[in-house]
């Protein structure tokens, strides 16, 4: 079993550095090229980059030079974890040399054409990329970073009970920013209640991907979001805080029983990156917490916590995931060998 030969758009990003330490040890995927911006081309990747992580980089990044962002015919597959700016015409240009694209970007999100796939919740929506004409290469697209917990934690709600309206507010980690991401003079001590785009994102990326494929379409999940969105002094995980009204009154213990045996649409496909359970509900009353729970299935699980009634909305609900994995490299991890499972990357597979 050969692996698949993959490089790393943006390499020496936060994400991209996740993308580095992920692939190291991938069963499937071989890391294979580190590009980046003209700053960092040619130079040592461990001097371009800052490495943030506490692992070892891999032996590749160790002893790599950075590569300008610039189609390969061997790699067959490709990560992007580009600035959004600089991600829109650079995947196109990949996808049109027949490259499989797998982005964390926003550029391409909600083009018609594109999947924006949380595989556990609709990998059905990958059939979209049939639309794209790039000759052989295609995009596919994984949510904003808040929108995947907030997502994770809705599928088993949405699909069980109906959603009549969501209200989220975000308590967002530095690393959502980037590196060196919001200045620490900024943050320590302190909120900051606004993102730039986030709220907009969180009010439509769910819609998209809770929404239903019909006749090569998605159509919109037809329920609203009121979304804020804020960044407070945490390095990793992203906080949600939610309210929902359900199409149906619905007792507690069966919004819990909808969480907990929820495995998700690929449990299946034994796919590398799956956690075994994508959510997990704690019961103690100051769970979840981002310390204490980032790092659940190694970072792909998003933990829910703290149920209870909602005045207003019916129930409210805290949820935590990791924002540079599960939100970000993982779960475009997730999503390409999803893609390589169904047979996306073609001939070209050899698994
Ligand atoms: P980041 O730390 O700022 O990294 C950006 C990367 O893009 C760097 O490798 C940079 O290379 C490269 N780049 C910038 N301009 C470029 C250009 N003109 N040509 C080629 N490469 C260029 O950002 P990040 O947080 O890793 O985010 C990467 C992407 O993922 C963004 O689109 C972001 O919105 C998205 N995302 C981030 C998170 C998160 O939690 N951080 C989560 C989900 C999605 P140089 O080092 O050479 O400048």
């Amino acid at each position: 079993m050969s692996k698949i030969p993959v490089a790393v758009l943006g390499a020496t990003g936060a994400v991209g550095q996740r993308l580095v330490s992920l692939l190291g040890s991938h069963p499937w995927f071989e890391l294979a090229g580190l590009c980046a911006s003209e700053r960092s081309v040619g130079k040592p990747y461990l001097e371009a980059a800052r490495w943030l992580l506490p692992e070892e980089p891999p032996a590749f990044a160790r002893s790599g030079r950075v590569l300008p962002c610039e189609p390969d015919s061997r790699w067959p597959l490709v990560f992007s974890a580009l600035d959004a700016d600089a991600a829109s015409s650079i995947e196109e240009t990949f996808a049109r040399s027949g490259a499989l694209v797998v982005s964390n970007a926003r550029s391409h999100r909600m083009r018609a054409d594109v999947p924006l796939v949380v595989p556990e919740v609709n990998p059905d929506h990958l059939e979209l990329a049939k639309g794209q004409r790039y000759g052989g290469g295609a995009i596919l697209t994984n949510p904003n970073c808040s929108t995947i917990g907030l997502v994770l934690a809705l599928a088993p709600l949405a699909r069980a009970f109906g959603l009549e309206t969501v209200r989220v507010t975000t308590l967002q980690a530095a690393s959502g920013a980037g590196y060196p991401g919001v200045s620490s003079l900024d943050l320590i001590d302190n909120v900051i209640p606004f993102i730039a785009g986030e709220e907009e994102k969180l009010e439509s990326e769910p819609l998209k991907i809770l929404g239903e494929l019909r006749a090569g379409r998605v159509e919109n999940a037809p329920f609203g979001i009121s979304a804020t969105a804020t960044w407070v002094p945490v390095i990793d995980g992203h906080s949600l805080v939610v309210s929902v009204r359900l199409g149906a009154e619905v007792p507690r213990d069966a919004l819990l029983d909808a969480w907990r045996s929820w495995r998700g649409e690929v449990a299946d496909l034994a796919l590398p990156s799956s956690p075994r359970r994508p959510l997990a509900y704690r019961e103690e009353r100051d769970r979840p917490q981002p310390r204490q729970d980032r790092m659940a299935e190694g970072g792909m699980a998003t933990t829910i916590g703290r149920l209870r009634p909602c005045p207003l909305d019916g129930w409210k609900f805290i949820a935590l995931s990791h924002n540079t994995i599960r939100g970000a490299a993982g779960g475009t991890l997730l999503l390409a060998e999803l893609a390589a499972a169904k047979g996306l990357l073609g001939e070209k597979m050899k698994l």
